[in-house]
């Protein structure tokens, strides 16, 4: 689903990703970990297309990312739902009206978003509480609601980056479930970005760790813990 092939980006004098190559199947989740500075930020740019490989190849649902023109990199975004730490829910929008907004973006008729928002917030586990407003939920609620929105448009990739960092232990158990259940039941692959190796061994089926740039290990949560 994802791949990347001696990935490499400088910025200046500066070496951001040094020969990363990964793969990540479809429907696992795949963990990023690292360090402050290690690379991840660039990585995510890299899949999403915000930021242009110096060098290097990077693959996402069968569309090259990094030889793309800047038209269809819009349209692979759109084909990516983003998961952040700071949720970033609009605060004078209801539940609702926060998933919707990816679906009128794109014009979907009104009908079709209602049917659609239920949905989705019958997945998250949020069912009756649509007219919330983000002040009104809890940490681990307005998360519900970030992959929620995340969801909206049918992605077939998740990019979740940091989506704990901000939460209590116990709400970021119930999270992490629900990412494994978007990517059991929905089909969605999914690529998690944190510094904590708990949440890799809590969900990951397979995990890269970078270091200064380079990937020290890339394989199954198996082969990367049984090296520990
Ligand atoms: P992480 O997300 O793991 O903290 P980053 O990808 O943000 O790592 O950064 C990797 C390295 O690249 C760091 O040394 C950082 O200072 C550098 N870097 C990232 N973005 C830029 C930029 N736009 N300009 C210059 N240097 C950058
Ligand atoms: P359908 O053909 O109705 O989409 P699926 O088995 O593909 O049936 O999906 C089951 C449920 O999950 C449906 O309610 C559907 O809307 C929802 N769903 C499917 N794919 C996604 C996705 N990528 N993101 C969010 N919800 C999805």
């Amino acid at each position: 689903m994802i791949t990347l092939e001696s990935v490499g980006k400088t910025y200046g004098s500066v070496t951001a990703l040094h020969d990363v190559t990964l793969s990540v199947e479809r429907g696992t989740i795949h963990g990023i970990v690292g360090p402050s500075g290690a690379g991840k930020s660039t990585l995510v740019g890299c899949l999403t297309g915000l930021v242009t490989p110096t060098s290097g190849r990077v693959v996402v649902d069968d569309v090259e990312v990094s030889a793309a023109h800047a038209r269809s990199r819009r349209a692979l975004r759109r084909r990516i739902g983003m998961v952040f730490q700071h949720v970033n829910l609009f605060d004078q929008r209801t539940a609702a009206k926060n998933i919707a907004y990816p679906l009128q973006i794109m014009r979907t008729p009104k009908g079709d978003i209602a049917k659609r928002v239920a949905e989705l917030l019958e997945i998250v586990g949020l069912t009756g509480r649509g007219d919330s407003y983000p002040s009104q939920l809890s940490g681990g609620q307005k998360q519900r609601v970030g992959i929620a929105r995340a969801l909206a448009t049918r992605p077939p990739v998740l990019l979740a980056d940091e989506p704990t960092s901000a939460l209590d232990t116990e709400t970021t158990t119930s999270i992490l479930q629900l990412l494994r259940e978007v990517c059991d039941q929905l089909g969605v692959t999914i690529v998690i970005v944190t510094h904590e190796m708990s949440v890799v061994r809590e969900i990951c089926d397979s995990v890269t760790l970078l270091s200064a740039g380079e990937v020290a290990e890339t394989g199954t949560l198996e082969e990367i813990i049984s090296d520990k």
